[in-house]
């Protein structure tokens, strides 16, 4: 998924007083990403701008796409990142810089490791369902690792679940009481997908900091009622998470250790400075090495909504991108 939130500067950090138990609403905000592409976007949040490493969520859907072109997100970069494929319904064509050329299906973890970085695209197959409805996260890189060669595109088909009354959790990437993605993470994390009838209480890690996204159904986090979308953050010092639905309910839950890297987010980069983002702006524009080839032409499927070959990056606003550590 491509960020169109090009004016924005988005000092994309933690904040402080998360080191303790707290109950915060994140309300999303309506964000579109082509004429017929609309997202709740929950992170970043003016109140909360990650919650560990985990710094963009977006939630789109359930749409009817039965007869329009559905997801149509042209080849764009991304550094400093990884990007979270999480669908619910339908199916959508990955292809990226690696060569890697996929359908993204339900169910299966679809991990992007930018590193330095990476180009990819994002279609719905002309043959496409009618329903689309999935979640697009970013993990922001530690230092240790953005710059690196860990460029990486890896669908996980077989990912660990933990079963009891009232719960079937589905651990994407981290751990969860003991189930453990093989997905490779490169802080302390942990996401997964909870479907959850009536009351269950989550033991969690203590050290952590959580947050609880409500995807369908009707739900209470802590005691805090959600809406589809919105997400209960929850803090840390937690070690155990009360959840309660009327009826079926499916919830995302995302957690990890505190990022205490001040980054930047701008457009679809991830950087430290305002100088870095510049460079990777003016790269990608010019067609360099740093992303590898854009993925090959897009499908000549008669659609006009198609779109240009490539997404290039709008101007700099004219502020200049600061840093800043968590404690605002
Ligand atoms: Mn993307």
């Amino acid at each position: 998924m491509s960020n169109f939130e090009s004016t924005l500067e988005i000092d994309c950090t933690g904040r402080g007083g998360a080191d303790a138990p707290v109950l915060e609403l994140l309300e999303p905000r309506s964000v579109l990403l082509g004429p017929r592409q609309e997202v709740r976007r929950v992170l970043p949040h003016k109140l909360r701008r990650m919650i560990g490493a985990w710094c963009f969520v977006d939630h789109y859907g359930p749409a009817t796409i039965g007869g329009q072109p559905g997801m149509r997100v042209a080849p764009h970069p991304h550094t400093g990142l990884q990007t979270v494929s999480w669908l619910l319904e339908e199916e959508v064509h990955h292809r990226d810089s690696l060569g890697s050329d996929t359908m993204v299906v339900p169910g299966e973890l679809n991990l992007m490791t930018a590193g330095a970085g990476i180009a990819h695209s994002e279609d719905s197959p002309p043959d496409h369902s009618a329903t689309l409805h999935g979640l697009q996260l970013w993990v922001a890189l530690p230092e240790s690792i953005r710059h690196s060669a860990s460029r990486d595109f890896t669908q996980y088909q077989d990912l660990p679940s933990i079963q009891r009354d009232g719960l079937r959790a589905t651990v994407l990437i981290g751990e969860l009481e003991g189930a453990t993605s093989a997905a490779t993470a490169y802080t302390p994390i942990v996401g997964a997908e909870l479907a959850v009838e009536g009351d269950v209480v989550l033991t969690l890690r203590p050290d952590f900091e959580h947050g609880v996204l409500l995807i369908d159904g009707s739900a209470s986090v802590e005691g805090q009622e959600l809406a589809a979308s919105e997400i209960a953050f929850v803090g840390s010092d937690r070690d155990r998470l009360h959840l309660s639905t009327q009826g079926p309910a499916r919830l995302l839950l995302l957690g990890g250790e505190p990022f205490d890297e001040p980054i930047v987010m701008w457009w679809n980069f991830i950087g430290r400075t305002h100088e870095e983002i510049v460079e990777y702006r003016e790269q990608w524009n010019a067609g360099r090495d740093r992303f590898g080839a854009a993925p090959g032409t897009r499908p000549t499927d008669g659609v006009a909504a198609a779109g240009p070959e490539r997404l290039l990056a709008p101007p700099m606003p004219a502020m200049r991108l600061k840093s800043r550590g968590r404690q605002r």
